[in-house]
């Protein structure tokens, strides 16, 4: 198996990606995996773009561990709301300054409810949104060396629905009338922005990696 870093806090996040990637050879590392990992601090996301973002994080980590690094950027764009909450979807409830500081079991609940109030009156066919995911790799000269963009189309409910995956997946309800909380972890990676960037941008990461 190669091995490839991939630098997220999230561990939701790295199951996913974990995933999709095995049977393709590519076994993921968190970054509780590589020594002095976890005690890397984390960079500001103030990117304009997923794709900004996704390679600011690949860079940082990449630099300080000194091994390629792969980074997933991603988050939920509504079209009622402009694209919002977009680059901002970790932190929507709670904002940039103190958005890091708080736990994700608490962030995700405030940020779902906050969506809901922002949609407050629009009705089903206006809150159409989907999930997006760049992934990124740069090498530990910060260079950027792949990028992957994966989309996953939805509608926002009314209300929170099922107990899997995390973040806004209550709330993103699918063709089928299933939310993607309710998908099993293999479908939500079959369908999924994140399945789609992982899937496309694992070719170049075995080129790289295997030089
Ligand atoms: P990031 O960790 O800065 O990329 O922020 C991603 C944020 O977007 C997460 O905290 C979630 O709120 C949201 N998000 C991204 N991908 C998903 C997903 O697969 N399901 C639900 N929410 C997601």
């Amino acid at each position: 198996m190669t091995e490839v870093v991939v630098a997220t806090t999230n561990a939701k996040k790295l199951g996913e990606i974990r995933a999709v990637f095995a049977p393709l050879g590519l076994r993921a590392l968190g970054l509780g995996d590589v020594p002095g990992g976890d005690a890397i601090a984390e960079p500001v996301e103030d990117g304009a773009t997923f794709e900004a973002n996704a390679l600011l994080k690949a860079a940082h980590y990449a630099r300080a561990i000194g091994r390629v690094c792969l980074a997933d950027d991603s988050g939920l764009e509504v079209d009622a709301l402009g694209g919002d909450p977009g680059v901002h979807s970790a932190y929507y409830a709670h904002g940039l300054e103190e958005g890091p500081r708080v736990a994700r079991e608490v962030r995700d609940p405030a940020n779902n409810a906050k969506l809901l109030r922002a949609l407050e009156g629009v009705p089903e066919r206006e809150r159409t949104a989907r999930f997006v995911c760049v992934m990124a790799v740069a090498d530990p000269e910060g260079n950027a060396l792949a990028t992957s963009r994966g989309e996953f189309e939805g509608r926002i409910g009314e209300a929170a629905r099922g107990a899997n995956g995390f973040g806004y997946d209550p709330l993103l309800v699918l063709e089928d009338g299933r939310t993607s909380a309710e998908l099993s972890p293999e479908e939500k990676n079959a369908r999924s922005h994140r399945g789609a960037a992982a899937r496309g941008i694992a070719g170049a990461l075995l080129e790289i990696l295997r030089g």
